[in-house]
């Protein structure tokens, strides 16, 4: 596609939050003034010299930015194409990208005079960036989490507890990250005037899928600095897991007017495309609304939210941000699926080759990284956003390798 195509990305959303035909603001009356709040404080915070340098300076020292950009040597001789760089966001403290946007928006609701938080957390990773921050800059703290979610993910709750987080079992529903979302937002409407409420992923109501997309921006600023050092040129694919979506859009971003540059978003196949057996929402999904914006959505005939699955909680949702929708619509970003079986199998290879234990959800990313490298040719690069670390997951990967520990 020619780059004249493409709207310039800096201009969207629109102010209503669209992208396109995407996003905008569906939901109840009661939460337009907060929503709207939130909007302005964010407005005003990013203009701000003061608010940048604070968050720069709270990323650096307490996230552990800048994350090297690794040159996977072993992988690359074992593929036998492109070059294999890995973005290290498994570095970062607490274990993945997520801490960029909690920090981010943490000093927004201090900035907004906010001293409560709330969050929701499907397996616990945002939860445990939102509890850290929270300890950090002395704020309240309340975690809503499916009670499935909470007995699947005992140790993230023991985590987010100790760091002085309250954890609230939500009982709705299936019990899991929807719900959680729901109970959010629940008490969002109930608790407004001191309350911010610290959404985990690029989705939801505008200015959210923005907002989360900024604080993630980082990721691929410093990629692009990164291999123009390294390479001395831009890389000719990158690719990134896609649960709701915020590491890659932030990876994304600022490669999305260099249209030499190939970008693919990796959603979970599950056991593969069959109803409820899978979370690959271009694959199986369509358009609808969910919990604030227009995005493809998996449900079934009558708009009934259709069940997930994923070996990895992290993409396990039903929904992805709209911004998604929109490049996809543009041919500017691909997407393609990797199943479990797969992520488990290319989870085993990357431990053994780089001594890199990847987070379930990463390993997404890893699957069609490979396959792209042993396709391209050796003067070719690709980078793969390595979203987080694997630590979380051995337990799971024991299991489903019949390993007793
Ligand atoms: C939460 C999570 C994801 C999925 O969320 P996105 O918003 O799509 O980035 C991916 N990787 C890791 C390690 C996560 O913790």
């Amino acid at each position: 596609m020619s780059v004249a195509a493409l709207v310039d990305p800096q201009s969207l959303p629109t102010p209503a939050g669209h992208f396109g035909r995407y996003g905008g603001v569906f939901v109840p009356e009661t939460l337009m003034t907060a929503l709207s709040d939130v909007g302005a404080a964010y407005a005003a915070a990013r203009q701000d010299p003061a608010f940048r340098d604070e968050l720069t300076h709270h990323l650096k020292e307490f996230a552990g930015r800048p994350t090297e950009l690794y040159f996977a040597e072993r992988l690359t001789r074992h593929c036998g194409g492109a070059k294999i760089y890995l973005k290290r966001e498994d570095l970062l403290h607490t274990g993945a990208h997520k801490i960029n946007n909690a920090l981010g928006q943490a000093l927004l609701a201090r900035r907004m005079g906010k001293r409560r938080i709330i969050a929701e957390t499907g397996a616990g990773q945002h939860g445990v960036a939102t509890a850290a921050v929270c300890a950090k800059f002395g704020l309240e703290c309340v975690v809503y989490m499916g009670a499935v979610d909470m007995e699947r993910q005992a140790l993230n709750v023991f985590r987010m507890r100790l760091m002085g987080a309250e954890v609230r079992g939500v009982e709705a529903g299936q019990k899991t990250l929807k719900d959680a979302v729901n109970e959010a937002m629940r008490d969002w409407v109930t608790n407004v005037r001191g309350t911010h409420y610290i959404l985990g992923s690029a989705l939801g109501a505008h200015p959210y899928p923005m907002m989360v997309r900024d604080f993630h921006r980082v990721i691929g600023a410093e990629t692009r600095r990164q291999i123009l050092e390294r390479e001395g040129r831009l890389p000719d694919e990158m690719i990134a897991c896609v649960g709701g979506g915020s590491n890659a859009i932030g990876f994304f971003f600022d490669f999305l007017s260099d249209t030499q540059v190939r970008l693919i978003g990796i959603e979970a196949g599950g056991h593969g495309i069959r109803r409820g057996e899978h979370a690959a929402r271009f694959e199986g999904g369509r358009l609808g609304v969910l919990q604030g914006s227009k995005t493809y959505i998996l449900q079934n005939p009558d708009g009934q939210i259709e069940l997930t699955h994923s070996v990895s909680a992290g993409l396990d949702y039903a929904a992805i941000g709209p911004e998604h929708a929109y490049y996809r619509e543009q041919g500017r970003i691909e997407y393609a699926y990797a199943c479990d079986d797969e992520v488990l199998e290319t989870f085993q290879l990357v431990s053994r080759f780089e001594g890199i234990l990847p987070a379930l959800e990463s390993t997404h990313a890893l699957v069609h990284g490979l396959k792209r490298a042993r396709e391209l040719k050796p003067d070719q690069i690709v980078v793969i956003n390595l979203s987080g670390r694997g630590d979380k997951d051995v337990n799971q990967v024991a299991r489903l390798l019949n390993v007793k520990l």
